[in-house]
């Protein structure tokens, strides 16, 4: 069999398809992988990288002794599977064929993932041959040549791409986790530092800084206003700016009518065609349509692998001379933009346009087959017509300008007017992206007067240096070396998604910047491109075979450590300065009650809340939802009532939850439970908002003295809130505790949340454990509880209830638990039944489920059901005051205790009526003794 092994599923299919020529394809997926075959060949996608290097173990623990942060830079490294599946399909299929064709990217990340399906490959069958198939777009010309012309893996272009990874690992991990344990920061918290991404962080603090340090200056521009031929035209004058106001006052009081035309010049100029795309014109280009880059390159790779356009990872502007232009022309004929490939091929020029970087890798991202709207959508579509048109536009002739200068006097001051007309559009036929803007003027002769219609002089400041937008910014990581065409996009992306810049033109977040300003003080060489640029030289030396990978990681280790030396020596101050400066950042706005500032508090395990810095003085603060449900961070939106930052809960992998101004949060979700205080009047609830009080729990937490005084209202009034906060909270308790009985008892199915059980229940009147417990089976059904569900909500709920009621009663937890085993779990049970057969049931004593009735019985305000008569218990009397040593005294004590004659006294458990009556144990067992002893006499008697 031969086996081609592809980057991922889709170029898999592709390649089967194209390969096949018209054969059935037989698609068949193992363990969720597919697989397609045809005549003896089978093609398989992976999914980039299945292995990923890691440290060997015994490095997870952060804080260990041992594995220290600068440990990380010397530690070990393996490779682990991450697509376990796939790396599984992958060796069972070697293990069949004779011969494996690796087809992945043709760049250094592909020959890297090439090599890795090779090692994987080699272990299950290491006799089979393998060799390479390099191609840079899916379609059936490349892909026939390169599987007739296949070559060798180029081990020292995937040698290149694992130094990176190494040195990548080795820098992120150690920094990262020395800068975040130096700041005390962990699990989402943490402070990454990259390689690549650390500089590219530093140009935009850095551009920051220069913004802020800005002082902008003022200068002056002067312009004229005047008509021809019924047309408003203006004038500039010619000295520009004036940075003098008084020059520029002096030219605008000397300039007088009447304007007159001192030359006339006319020009043409060239407008040439725009060289081909490499990723980051191509990026650039695409920012302008409103792509981001990470967007951009997202839908290039999917349609290169589709087979629409070529590779779009390249740093080449200049067409290979293989490269079929007719063939391509030909293709798109079949495009919707076939008018303007015919334009183009009727007014072709002599050689297509060239940019100043040729490399061999890849030819510039050019279309390569024909797609339509339908089949691709509205985005990709727009970025599929953007690379077509771009290479129509490089085959297209240049575009010609006329251009007109006129320059006009006003009183010995000099004025000009400009004017340009396209003549020739040339490419701009075809490429309607970039903006051509005309400026027709009419015809002027030299020494024509004409009038001065207004005269102004305008104010204007110099601008600072704008913020780096994603496009602009991948350019300038391009000319300083950081990153590689296929990774820019995605460091910039890491840098947004760890909150270290925001917006759109970029800027840094205070964590950002404080984190760069730490780090150029103590180790710049972090912060600096130098270090990178090293390293991506390196990496090319690897590539030419010149250098080995383990000298360049060697190289790379020792310049870690000299930053590890600067780093420990200063690991306090660093740590400092980053704790001093970043509490900032979860600072929200003034406090509501005092002059204290709120801000978002982060507890160990979970807990988060919104408190006052002025605590314990003040005691201000809002509840969060703890951080399972998000890491709350502020943002920076600002309430326009309470002046708060805006807050909200992110979680990795889930749509952020925006929780909005905290105080219109808390003021929400606090509304409802304060409109359950009966003694609450609409008066009475403004007073209380004024005066800062939010929520039930803190009325009810007040003393009536303090609330009185602080709401200014009569004590009485204070005394009614409190005690009805009090009820309502007690109220909130018990519903929240029967929502949760409930959620824990439904099963999940779909169609049906919880949420809509409880409106239902709330409509049958059903809130709290009290209702569930008293109700039956049809009402729980009617709110869409399931048979099964029924019964056992039913059950537990009565254990649940009755229990902590009994318990609120006063039956201990030892009895209880004895009472709520037998089933005994109603109070009522306890006052219609004799208490000798509870005792039975229950296994607890006479004497104390004696004891349990009567307080059961009280608190129900039922008689306590009669075990006796009274001439028993007359009888019982004089059997105990005949027992030697009872006293009458005792007699009492243990009748209260449930003993009212010898039998009980016999059963009961010697501990317990001691316990109950108060006598102590010895004596009650000298009774026992004693009881039994006349018992035995009797016996002997008969
Ligand atoms: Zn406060
Ligand atoms: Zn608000």
């Amino acid at each position: 069999m031969h086996l081609i092994v592809a980057e991922k599923n889709i170029s898999a299919r592709r390649i089967a398809e194209i390969l096949g020529e018209g054969k059935r394809i037989a698609e068949s997926k193992d363990t969720g992988v597919s697989t397609y075959s045809f005549g003896d060949t089978t093609t398989v996608g992976l999914r980039g990288h299945v292995v990923e290097i890691d440290f060997v173990p015994g490095y997870a623990n952060w804080r260990s002794e041992e594995s220290t942060p600068r440990s990380l830079i010397d530690a070990k490294t393996i490779k682990i599977p991450t697509e376990r599946k796939i790396v599984a399909l992958l060796q069972k299929l070697s293990r069949r064929a004779d011969r494996v064709t690796i087809a992945t990217d043709y760049d250094t990340e592909g020959e890297l993932i090439g090599k890795e399906a090779f090692e994987l490959i080699r272990v299950v069958n290491p006799k089979v041959v393998v060799d390479r198939a390099r191609f840079s777009a899916i379609t059936p010309q490349e892909l026939k040549h390169a599987f007739t012309h296949t070559t060798e893996l180029d081990f020292a272009l995937a040698a290149a791409g694992e130094a990176r990874q190494s040195i990548d690992l080795m820098w992120g991990a150690s920094l990262t986790r020395f800068i975040s344990l130096a700041a005390r920061r962990g699990g989402q918290n943490i402070l990454s530092v990259g390689r690549v991404q650390t500089p590219t962080l530093t140009m935009i603090v850095d551009r920051e800084k220069e913004i802020e340090a800005f002082v902008p200056e003022k200068y002056w521009q002067l312009w004229l206003e005047t008509e021809k031929s019924g047309e408003r035209i203006e004038a500039r004058h010619t000295h520009g700016r004036f940075l003098d106001k008084a020059a520029a006052e002096h030219a605008r009081d000397r300039t007088k009518a009447p304007l007159v035309v001192t030359e006339v010049k006319f020009g043409e100029k060239q407008d040439r065609a725009p060289s081909p795309f490499d990723t980051t014109t191509y990026i650039v280009a695409a920012a302008r349509l409103g792509f981001s880059a990470a967007n951009a390159m997202r839908i290039a790779e999917d349609l290169y692998m589709n087979g629409f356009i070529s590779y779009p990872r390249t740093d080449n502007t200049v067409y290979p001379p293989s490269l079929d232009i007719e063939g391509i022309l030909k293709t798109l004929r079949s495009s919707p933009f076939k008018k303007d490939v015919e334009w183009v091929t009727a007014n072709r020029r002599a050689v297509p346009t060239r940019g100043k970087k040729s490399t061999t890798d890849h030819p510039p991202i050019h279309p390569t087959g024909a797609a339509t709207r339908e089949a691709l959508g509205d985005d990709a579509f727009r970025i599929y017509e953007l690379v077509l048109r771009r290479f129509l536009a490089t085959l297209a002739p240049d575009a010609r300008w006329k251009t007109l200068k006129i320059l006009f006097d006003a009183g010995g001051e000099e004025y000009t007017a400009t004017g340009g007309q396209l003549i020739e559009p040339g490419w701009h036929t075809v490429y309607p992206f970039s903006e051509v803007q005309e400026t027709i003027l009419p015809p002027f002769a030299t020494g024509e007067h004409l009038p001065i219609k207004r005269v102004t002089l305008d104010e204007k400041e110099t601008q600072p240096p704008a913020r780096y937008t994603q496009s602009k910014l991948i350019q300038r990581m391009e000319e300083l070396g950081l990153g590689t065409k296929s990774t820019r996009h995605e460091v910039i992306a890491k840098l947004v998604s760890r909150k270290y810049v925001e917006g759109s033109p970029l800027r840094p977040t205070l964590v950002g910047r404080v984190v760069t300003e730490s780090l150029e003080q103590h180790a710049d060489m972090i912060t600096k491109p130098d270090m990178t640029q090293t390293i991506e030289a390196h990496m090319q030396q690897i590539k030419e075979s010149t250098r080995t990978r383990e000298d360049v990681i060697r190289e790379s280790r020792q310049m870690l450590h000299r930053a590890f030396d600067q780093l420990e020596a200063n690991e306090t101050v660093i740590g400092e300065d980053i704790r001093g400066r970043t509490a900032e950042e979860m600072n929200l706005g003034k406090c509501p009650v005092c002059e204290g500032i709120l801000g978002i508090k982060h507890l160990r395990g979970n807990t988060q809340f919104i408190g006052c810095s002025r605590y314990p003085e003040c005691s201000f603060n809002i509840g969060l939802p703890t951080a399972q449900w998000g890491f709350a961070v502020r943002t920076d939106e600002v309430c326009e009532k309470h002046h708060l930052n805006f807050v909200r809960l992110v979680r990795k992998g889930a749509r952020p939850w925006d929780i909005g101004c905290p105080l219109c949060h808390h003021l929400n979700s606090n509304k409802e439970s304060l409109a359950e205080i009966p003694s609450m009047t609409k008066a009475l609830a403004e007073k209380i908002l004024s005066q800062h009080v939010y929520t039930v729990a803190e009325i009810s937490r007040s003393s009536p003295e303090s609330l009185a005084k602080r709401l200014g209202i009569p004590l009485v009034t204070a005394h009614q809130l409190i005690s009805d906060a009090g009820s309502v909270l007690e109220k909130l308790r018990r519903r929240s505790e029967c929502r949760k009985f409930m959620r824990e008892r439904l099963v999940p199915r779909k169609g049906r949340s919880p949420a809509k059980i409880f409106t239902a229940l709330k409509e049958l009147g059903i809130t709290e454990l009290s209702g569930l417990a008293n109700t039956d089976a049809a009402t729980l059904k009617k709110a869409g509880v399931s048979d099964t569900e029924t019964d056992q909500i039913l059950t537990e709920a009565k254990t649940l209830y009755y229990g902590q009621l009994l318990k609120d009663i006063g039956i201990p937890a030892v009895s209880l638990k004895k009472y709520i085993a037998a089933g005994i779990t109603d109070p009522e049970m306890f006052c219609n039944q004799p208490p000798a057969s509870l005792s039975k049931l229950a296994g607890v004593s006479p004497a104390t489920v004696q004891r349990h009735v009567d307080l059961v019985c009280a608190y129900l305000k039922k008689p306590v059901p009669k075990k006796f008569t009274q001439l028993q218990i007359e009888k019982g009397k004089k059997e105990l005051l005949g027992i030697r040593g009872i006293t009458r005294a005792e007699m009492e004590n243990l009748s209260r205790a449930g003993i009212i004659n010898a039998t009980t006294l016999l059963l009961a458990d010697a501990e317990e009526v001691a316990a109950d009556s108060g006598i102590a144990v010895g004596k009650i067992r000298e009774f026992l003794a004693a009881i039994q002893k006349k018992k035995d006499n009797a016996i002997i008697q008969l």
